[in-house]
């Protein structure tokens, strides 16, 4: 039962890595930096400012540069970053637990900031993991796109799924929207959470609830 399940879910996560070739079809219309900056300049004028005067002369040139950083994210894959896997991890067999993961991503409906954490989690296949620090990067290819919270989690998931093939993993996404708090209903310190589980988190309610307690409970020094 749980096998025909988790191979059902595996048919969907590879579906989903394979639609992601999102790198070359953006990179193939890439406008200029001069017609970046160009846009740039229009958007402060629909603002209602003045992009000739003194305090943002040097800006359109600024956003176009930030914007590189934002969105770094189009210029890289998650497989790579994975690739290097480790099985000298003695007899472990157990979940392996990263909390917050601190991310910035930008809401591809508004394009303002999406800012908070990712909590996740893997039951290795033979000891196979990777290391701690690759988890993160992942998190930051992903979140360095136009991007929903919702796509962004199963984006995680598919790219741990891929690289790991792990008995299971669980992924759960804390973050606030800067577009619901500061415009439209602004609901400030309004936290939206996804979660997304396979394999075992999946079919054990159980290790759903040590994954969340994990995630969420154990503070250090609390
Ligand atoms: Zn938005």
């Amino acid at each position: 039962m749980g096998a025909a399940r988790g191979s059902r879910m595996d048919a969907v996560l590879k579906k989903s890595t394979a639609t992601l070739p999102l790198s070359q079809a953006t990179q193939a219309s890439r406008p200029s930096q001069e017609e970046a900056e160009a846009a740039v300049r229009t958007l402060i004028a629909w603002a209602g400012d003045n992009p000739d005067r003194d305090g943002l002369k040097d800006t359109p040139q600024r956003v176009a540069k930030a914007y590189r950083e934002f969105f770094s994210g189009y210029g890289e894959e998650a497989g790579p970053v994975l690739e290097r896997t480790f099985d000298e991890t003695g007899n472990y067999d157990d979940m392996v637990v990263v909390r917050d993961i601190p991310f910035s991503a930008h809401c591809e409906h508004h394009m303002v900031p999406f800012i908070g954490k990712v909590h996740l989690a893997y039951f290795p296949t033979d000891g196979k993991v990777v290391g701690l620090s690759k988890l993160a990067r992942v998190v930051e290819v992903f979140s360095r796109r136009l991007q929903t919270q919702e796509r962004l989690t199963s984006e995680i998931v598919a790219a741990i799924d891929d690289a790991l093939k792990p008995r299971g993993i669980a992924v759960m996404i804390e973050a606030e929207h800067m577009c619901m708090t500061m415009r439209g209903v602004r609901a400030h310190g309004a936290s939206t959470v996804t979660s997304q589980f396979t394999g075992m988190f999946r079919d054990d309610p159980s290790e759903q609830i040590r994954f969340l307690t994990l995630a969420k409970g154990l503070r250090s020094g609390a």
